[in-house]
């Protein structure tokens, strides 16, 4: 495979950017060698610099879930451009956008957008201190929920990956009320809250994403929903990454449970940077200018990106893709566990709608802990063996792979043979 431009970008890239990436995940640091350097997109496809082709299942983490360039979402884009790009003022865009959001969210009254998932997170904060008049909140141990202070302890994936446990310049006074619990265990909840009684908010991922994919158990989930709201602790569910991922709305509506305070990112902006977080209306209220809770932005809102949020949100509901999804995850999943047979791997799978990962050990992934003692060299020569036989996943055991609505039978069976390939390479 040639990389030649690839390696003169990323040699370039030092002078002036850190680490040549705006992002730490995509600097490679977990799987060794030169990360690629891409230079465009059409459907389930995706092209570096030099010329190499990869089917897609980063999908830039998530929001590409209709693939790249979709036709409607492209002209809505154009449209909103020749009109402006910005105002500083409301538009018709963040009305349309609000009401296709809340009616996608059982759960939530009102929405206010921002920019990017850390910031709904951060601003979630916020807010369920406001509402609860109590400082503490709880996370799950692998769960990330973007780069704010306070949520950057035992955060998953982008940190595991550079194995440091928090953050320097994050003070412990950020993080002092934040408690850490473990997912799929009730129990360490229940501890916090029998020794605390100054929690506002409990904060998860409802399927993670971000230490691989891990599922909830159907109690853990029910119980978490229970002792909330018993303890008058509001439940923030982080959908940043499965929202409309796994069915039109959330994935708190399939796991049977509803949030007080719900966040969004990824996929609501279509490719552009926004992120959202909404409630009941007696939560909402207390935002400004209804409420005393301040938050603000610039550019939050932004026309360009609401035109993108619900073009791409209009295209999943008519595509209806969800089912396509999970039959396509179940090949993924079967191709991988045959090809580990075949040559004597140890490997476990966990999928959830269109997310998918596999697990390079024998046992079973339901926590952080779990995800970390699986083998990550393995994993390395996996990754390369993909990216050798055009398939591009994340760079990191850590992270989901994601489907996009417009992967066909010919790329399935590419994926397929480039599993069968890799996973002879990871041996
Ligand atoms: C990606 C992600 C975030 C952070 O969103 P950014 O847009 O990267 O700031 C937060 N929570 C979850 C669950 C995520 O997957």
């Amino acid at each position: 495979m040639n990389n030649k431009k690839s390696k003169e970008l990323y040699e370039k890239g030092q002078k002036h950017l850190v680490g040549a990436v705006n992002s730490p995940v995509r600097a490679f640091n977990s799987v060794g060698g030169n990360p690629l350097f891409m230079e465009k997109a059409h459907g389930s496809k995706i092209y570096d610099v030099d010329g190499n082709k990869y089917i897609d299942l980063v999908l830039s983490y998530g929001p590409m879930i209709l693939g790249h360039g979709n036709k409607k979402v492209v002209e809505a884009v154009q449209e909103q451009v020749d009109a402006g790009f910005t105002f500083g003022a409301s538009t018709e865009n963040e009305i349309e956008l609000a009401k296709m959001v809340c009616d996608a969210f059982p759960g939530m009254d009102k929405v206010r957008f921002v920019n990017s998932g850390t910031e709904a997170i951060l601003s979630a904060i916020r807010l369920a201190r406001a509402y609860t008049k109590k400082n503490h909140i709880v996370k799950f141990a692998g769960c990330y929920h973007g780069h704010s202070d306070a949520l950057l302890v035992a955060a998953g994936s982008g940190l595991a990956t550079l194995s440091i446990p928090g953050s320097a310049g994050v003070p412990n006074d950020a993080v002092k009320n934040t408690l850490i619990a473990e997912y799929n265990d009730i129990d360490s909840v229940k501890k916090h809250i029998a020794e605390c009684d100054d929690i506002a908010a409990v904060f998860i991922e409802p399927i993670a994403g971000n230490m691989g994919t891990v599922i909830p158990s159907n109690s853990f989930i029910t119980e978490l929903r229970e002792i909330t709201k018993q303890a008058g602790i509001l439940l923030v569910i982080d959908e940043v990454m499965t929202g409309f991922r796994s069915k039109f709305g959330g994935a708190q509506e399939l796991l049977g449970v509803e949030a007080d305070i719900t966040c969004l990112g990824k996929v609501v902006g279509g490719g552009f940077p926004v992120g959202a977080y909404g409630a009941r209306k007696e939560i909402m209220q207390m935002v400004a200018p209804l409420g005393a809770m301040y938050q603000a932005g610039t550019l939050s809102g932004n026309p360009v990106a609401m035109a993108a949020g619900i073009s791409t949100l209009e295209e999943l509901k008519s595509q209806n893709p969800y089912a396509k999804f999970n039959t396509q995850a179940e090949q993924i999943e079967k191709a991988l566990l045959a090809a580990a047979k075949e040559n004597g791997i140890d490997l476990t799978v966990n999928r959830f709608g269109s997310m998918v990962n596999p697990f390079f050990k024998a046992k079973k992934v339901t926590n952080f802990t779990e995800a970390q003692e699986c083998d990550t060299d393995r994993f390395t020569k996996f990754f390369w063996g993909l990216i050798e036989n055009g398939v591009y996943i994340p760079p990191s055991q850590f992270e989901a792979w994601f489907l996009c609505s417009v992967l066909s039978d010919d790329d399935m069976n590419k994926i397929t043979n480039a599993i069968n390939a890799a996973m002879k390479l990871a041996k």
